[in-house]
């Protein structure tokens, strides 16, 4: 029998069936609270809380994984643009203290104002509802992952 993989993100452990991308050192993995659709996470397989922790390896590995994902999620979810964003350091908005980048995939008028997509991806913003945004579900995260896991095979 085997035993599903967990992966740490930070604090959190990240059931494998969350993660739709793997690369030397870095994993892609759906997010819980995306603020839009394919909002989804490029994070170091090591737990590294700031990018300037993570080696020369894993920061260009990084990069090449944000690359490769972002592409094909601006694709898969018909977008013509993405946000790609590393909230390095609490005060600058980081909430899980584990290197990552925000990829989403952006779309003409999908913010009012442009530049807000960065007052909603900062949870501890006056005024942003992402504590009222609803956690998803395993089942919902997994079924995503399986959709994404398939553009990489
Ligand atoms: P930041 O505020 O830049 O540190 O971003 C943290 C990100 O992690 C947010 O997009 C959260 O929705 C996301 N997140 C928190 N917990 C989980 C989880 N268990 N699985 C996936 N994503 C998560």
């Amino acid at each position: 029998m085997r035993f599903p993989k967990v992966y740490q993100f930070g604090p959190i452990s990240i059931p494998e069936t969350q993660v739709f991308y793997t690369s030397q050192h870095c994993l892609g993995l759906v997010n819980l609270k995306p603020i839009a659709p394919g909002h989804v996470l490029v994070i170091s397989k090591r737990v590294a809380t700031r990018l300037h922790d993570l080696s020369p390896e894993e920061a260009s590995d990084m990069m090449i994984s944000a690359q490769k994902i972002g592409h094909a999620i601006e694709k898969y979810y018909n977008g013509t643009s993405l946000t790609m964003a590393i909230q390095d350091g609490p005060q600058a908005g980081q909430s899980v203290p584990h290197v990552h980048m925000h990829l989403i995939p952006r779309r003409q008028g999908d913010w009012a104002n442009n530049d807000d997509i960065y007052d909603e991806l900062d949870n501890k913003k006056k005024g942003v509802d992402n504590d009222e945004r609803k956690p998803r579900s395993t089942e919902e995260m997994k079924e995503e992952a399986d959709r994404l896991r398939a553009l990489f095979e």
